[in-house]
């Protein structure tokens, strides 16, 4: 096996291991990480069909990470896909013949950012531990809901780790809200702070780049880290499902060996889908990578345009994990297709700054074809969760009812019939409301929790131990700041 370096996507600097850059997060240009060169898997389909997801986990991520003994990363892939997933399969698929939604959401707080959040502490833990690094890593995290939660699960008595969420008091639903803050864990701190999520996200932003603040705390023994979906710590792990779900297919006679399939994923900061097009880069047949969004479109415009522009109005939709203008791991994606050209994204990523825009070349545009963009209101979101509801008796939520949509909207298009996968990335369960009220409308008068046990009541699926009992749950945290009294806030909490 090859040893896999990482580089940044903006300058042709020194290659580090896979350690420096799960513990780096973001490269000093302010570039991503990515592999040099891609990984190869010598075993055949048949092979890694025979391997559950813990085994197939650790085949693949050890690809990646190779500088991580098997004894560290079997203890990292052990730890992370374990009975805090409610079913044995981590990643089921359910559907009939061409459709299959592969439910990511069986983790502890019901969104797919679990798959990846329940391993990256400890790989970064691991890491830190191999670079030698002395300090005790504080995560800081500013999150409008589902991040938050499931990194606070995800460092929740992890040693030699603390973890410090702000969230935005009047941006969260009030499940979200309860779910971290009746968040067990003597390293977990969570504060909501007065003002919206950009507020939240701008101090964080700005502790991580006061180098003062970051001395001062080095000296009393702590190093800053984030749990953001640039890290590629996060990224990798989510190829392993992409293989576990195509390889289920084959193994149940649903697909014959090689036979392409597609995959459509409800996508916000270009993460879950670029963890798709790296495993087709790795070999995995897919034919088209189907990219949905909401009423904030812009990569529904990029793809089908070349051209990347911010300068729009950003709009609060009923998928609210994809309300996002600026998809960070594009990056890595326009790397790829400029033929690993550094220089290419750095200007591109210089443009979009300065300008709010940027339109990639010619031979850049080809590359696109891969993908097949779309997007969908809130209105026609609603109708899909109830028309699936009606047909089959299959609730989804509002996310994973985007890329259902869209997907409809392709084959239409296409007359595509290929086999295809869609990312079902949030439990139903996650956005009660919404999905209730587009089943009925009357369900809007009821409170959150009640509306919980409507949703069991009317599916006769049990109630996810994430949210189960959540409403008489303690609540063990309960501080609050103002915007500008985040850096005190976390001073106390780490002079104790
Ligand atoms: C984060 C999230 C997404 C978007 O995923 P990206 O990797 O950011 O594209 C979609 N759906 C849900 C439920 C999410 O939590």
């Amino acid at each position: 096996m090859k040893n896999c370096f990482y580089k940044s996507t903006r300058s042709n600097d020194i290659n580090i291991t896979s350690s420096e850059a799960i513990v780096r997060g973001l490269a000093s240009d302010g570039g991503l990480y990515v592999p040099v060169t891609f990984p190869t898997l010598e075993k055949s389909f048949d092979e890694l069909a025979n391997m559950n997801y813990r085994e197939l986990a650790f085949y693949i991520i050890k690809r990646f990470f190779t500088d991580f003994s098997d004894d560290e990363l079997l203890n990292c892939v052990n730890s992370a896909y374990d009975d805090k997933f409610e079913v044995e399969e981590i990643a089921p698929l359910v559907g009939s013949e061409d459709v299959h939604f592969l439910e990511l959401f069986h983790g502890p707080t019901l969104a797919f950012k679990d798959m990846a959040l329940s391993i990256l502490p400890h790989l970064l833990k691991t890491a830190s531990k191999k670079l030698n690094i002395q300090e005790e890593i504080v995560i800081l995290t500013a999150t409008s809901g589902d991040t938050g939660k499931a990194a606070l699960e995800g460092f929740a008595d992890i040693d030699g780790t603390k973890i410090i969420v702000f969230f935005p008091e009047k941006g969260v639903s009030k499940i979200q809200e309860r779910q971290m803050t009746t968040q067990k864990g003597k390293n977990t701190f969570v504060i909501g702070i007065e003002g919206n999520f950009d507020d939240a996200q701008r101090g964080v932003k700005e502790i991580f780049s006061d180098e003062g603040f970051n001395e001062e705390i080095k000296r009393k023994g702590y190093m800053f880290s984030s749990a953001n979906s640039i890290n590629i710590g996060r990224l990798v792990p989510q190829i392993v499902y992409y293989f576990y779900s195509y390889l289920s297919l084959f193994k149940q006679g649903k697909i014959s060996k090689g036979e392409g399939i597609n995959v459509v994923v409800p996508t916000g900061n270009f993460g879950n889908i670029l963890a798709a097009y790296y495993a087709k880069e790795l070999g995995l047949p897919i034919n088209k990578l189907i990219c949905a969004s909401n009423d904030n479109n812009v990569l529904y415009d990029f793809i089908n345009t070349g051209v990347y522009d911010i300068k729009r109005e950003f709009k609060k939709t009923i998928s609210p994990s994809m309300d996002i203008l600026i998809s960070s791991n594009l990056e890595r994606f326009l790397y790829e297709l400029s033929g690993k050209d550094e220089n290419m994204v750095k200007h591109l990523m210089e443009e979009l700054k300065e300008t709010g825009s940027y339109e990639i070349s010619h031979s850049m545009k080809d590359g696109l074809k891969e993908f097949y963009g779309g997007y969908i209101d809130d209105k026609e979101t609603f109708e899909t969760i109830r028309e699936l509801y009606e047909d089959c008796k299959y609730l989804i939520d509002t996310h994973t009812a985007v890329a259902y949509a869209v997907y409809k909207k392709y084959k239409k298009d296409t007359g595509d019939n290929a086999k295809t996968i869609i990312a079902s990335t949030a439990s139903p369960y996650k956005f009660t409301r919404s999905v209730m009220k587009s089943i009925d409308k009357d369900f809007d008068k009821c409170d959150d929790f009640d509306l919980i046990k409507e949703m069991s009541k009317m599916t006769g699926l049990g109630i996810p131990r994430g949210i189960e009992d959540l409403e008489n749950k303690d609540i063990l945290h309960n501080r609050k700041c103002r915007k500008d009294e985040m850096k005190e806030v976390i001073f106390h909490i780490l002079n104790k």
